[in-house]
C-alpha cells in the first residue's frame, strides 16, 4: 500500500497561512516535484518519522549535517548538558577554543577559524575578507554553485534559486551584480579569460570544490588545480565553499580528497552537528585582517553559541576519532549508485548518476552532467515521478534535481536494498 501523507498536507495548509509558502526555506516546499511537503515529527538514525506516523528512509540528512544519522547520542547528550548551563552568554568560552583547535587540526592549510551561524554568513564573510585582504572588488563564481542567499551570490545560483526559476533574484542591485563574474563549472578556459579581461581586479574565485547544488557534479581533472594556478598568477584568493563537503568527504574535506589548497575555506552543516553553525577558516596572514585584529568587520551575537559549539564538538570529535566512517559511507554510496544504475539501465531510459564520497545524484538525461547547463537538460517529469514513487514507498530523496543525496552512517545495507528494490518497482510501471 502506498504511504499517504494526509496529515502533512493538512499541516501544510495551516502553515501557509502564517509562513510565506508554508516553509522557512524554499526547497522544502516541493515546488520542483509538485505536491505537498512531508512534515517531520522526529527522527532517529537513518529514519524520519513523519507527522502521518510513517517511518521513512532519509537520503537528505538535513541537507548534509546529520552525517552520523539523526539524534546521534553523543551530540544529543552534549547539547542537553550544555543547555543546563545556560543557552547563550555573548562572552568567550573555553569550548570555542577547543572546537577551533580541533577544526583547524582536521582541516588542511588553515591556522584559524571564525564561527558564524550559517553557511550563508560564512561565505559572505569569506568574500568580504578576500576583498579586504586584496583591496579588490570583483569575484568569480560558477553558474549553478550556491553559496547562500547573500546578494553577491544570487547570480546564476544553484539549489532553490534555480528550482524557483529565479537564479538572479530581484532585490539584488545592479551595483552588486556587476562585481560577480560568472564562469561555467569545469571550464578552465573561461576562468582564464575572465582573469585576463579583469587584470588586477579579481579578489577571489569561490567554488564548491565538489558541487552539490546542481545535483552532484565532480570537478574534472586539472580544473581545481588550474584555478589554483590562475589565482596565484593573478594575486587572487581561492575560496573553497566546503559548507557541504567539509568534514563530510574526509576529515580534511575536499582540500584533502582533491589535494588542492584553498586560501579561505567556508564550513557549515556537519560542523554544527545539526545546530545553526557556519565557519570560515584561513591561514594567519589572511585572518589577521579580520576584526578585532584588522579592519575587515564581521560579528555575531550568537556566534560560538555554547549549544551549537557543544553539538559541533561532539560531532567533529567522533569523526576525528573514527575516520573509517568516510570509507564506509563511500562504500554505501557506491552500493546505492550501482543498485540504481542497474535498475535504470535495465529499464533502458536515459540517465546519468554522479557520485563523490557520500554525495550523489541521479539525472534523467543522455548528457554527461558536468556543469549547470548539462544539469538543466534533465527530464523533470521523470525526476518527479521517481521522487514521488519512492516517497510513496517510504523513501525520501531530495525534492529537486538540483540537489545532492547525502548519505548518513546510520543507513544499513538493508535500507539501501529496500531503496534499490523500490526504485525497480517505481520505474517498472513507466
Ligand atoms: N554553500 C553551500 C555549498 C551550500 O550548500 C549552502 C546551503 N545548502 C550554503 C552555502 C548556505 O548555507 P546556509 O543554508 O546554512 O546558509
Amino acid at each position: 500500500m502506498a504511504f499517504s501523507y494526509q496529515r502533512s498536507s493538512a499541516l501544510f495548509q495551516e502553515a501557509k497561512k502564517y509562513i510565506p509558502g508554508g516553509v522557512n526555506s524554499p526547497v522544502r516546499a516541493f515546488n520542483a516535484v509538485g505536491g505537498d511537503p512531508v512534515f517531520v515529527e522526529k527522527a532517529k538514525g537513518a529514519y524520519l518519522q513523519t507527522e502521518d506516523g510513517h517511518q521513512i528512509i532519509d537520503y537528505i540528512a538535513s541537507w548534509g549535517p546529520m552525517i552520523l544519522g539523526h539524534a546521534f547520542e553523543p551530540v544529543v547528550e552534549a547539547v542537553i548538558k550544555a543547555t543546563e548551563k545556560g543557552t547563550s552568554y555573548g562572552m568567550p568560552t573555553a569550548l570555542e577554543t577547543e572546537i577551533a583547535k580541533l577544526a583547524v587540526s582536521m582541516a588542511p592549510n588553515v591556522d584559524q577559524i571564525r564561527m558564524v551561524n550559517s553557511g550563508t554568513e560564512a561565505c559572505m564573510s569569506a568574500v568580504r575578507l578576500a576583498r579586504g585582504f586584496t583591496g579588490r572588488d570583483k569575484i568569480i563564481k560558477f553558474a549553478g554553485c550556491y553559496h547562500g542567499h547573500s546578494d553577491s551570490f544570487l547570480i546564476q545560483a544553484g539549489s532553490g534559486a534555480v528550482t524557483f526559476g529565479s537564479p538572479n533574484s530581484p532585490g539584488v542591485t545592479q551595483g552588486t551584480a556587476k562585481d560577480t563574474l560568472l564562469a561555467q563549472y569545469n571550464n578552465l578556459d573561461q576562468v582564464e579569460e575572465i582573469f585576463k579581461k579583469n587584470e588586477g581586479e579579481i579578489a577571489c574565485v569561490i567554488i564548491e570544490p565538489i558541487a552539490g547544488n546542481m545535483g552532484c557534479i565532480v570537478p574534472e581533472n586539472g580544473f581545481l588545480e588550474g584555478i589554483r594556478s590562475l589565482c596565484d598568477e593573478h594575486g587572487a584568493l581561492f575560496i573553497f565553499d566546503e559548507v557541504m563537503t567539509g568534514f563530510r568527504l574526509a576529515r580534511g574535506g575536499a582540500q584533502e580528497t582533491t589535494g588542492v589548497k584553498a586560501d579561505i575555506v567556508t564550513y557549515g552543516k556537519v560542523i554544527g552537528g545539526g545546530l545553526p553553525v557556519g565557519a570560515f577558516a584561513a591561514r594567519q596572514e589572511i585572518m589577521n585582517h579580520l576584526a578585532p585584529l584588522g579592519p575587515v568587520y564581521q560579528a555575531g551575537t550568537l556566534s560560538g553559541n555554547p549549544l551549537a559549539m557543544s553539538a559541533g564538538m561532539a560531532m567533529l570529535t567522533h569523526l576525528n576519532n573514527h575516520p573509517e566512517i568516510y570509507d564506509s559511507l563511500a562504500a554505501k554510496t557506491e552500493y546505492l549508485h550501482k543498485g540504481i544504475d542497474s535498475v535504470l539501465s535495465d529499464k533502458g531510459i536515459d540517465y546519468k548518476i554522479n557520485r563523490y564520497g557520500s554525495m550523489m545524484s541521479v539525472h534523467f538525461t543522455d548528457q554527461d552532467v558536468v556543469d549547470f547547463s548539462s544539469a538543466a537538460t534533465g527530464n523533470n517529469e521523470w525526476f518527479r515521478k521517481f521522487f514521488h514513487g519512492l516517497l510513496e514507498r517510504g523513501i525520501y530523496l531530495p525534492p529537486s534535481a538540483f540537489e545532492s543525496y547525502f548519505l548518513n552512517d546510520a543507513l544499513s545495507y538493508e535500507d539501501l536494498d529496500k531503496t534499490i528494490e523500490a526504485s525497480r518497482e517505481v520505474v517498472s510501471s513507466w
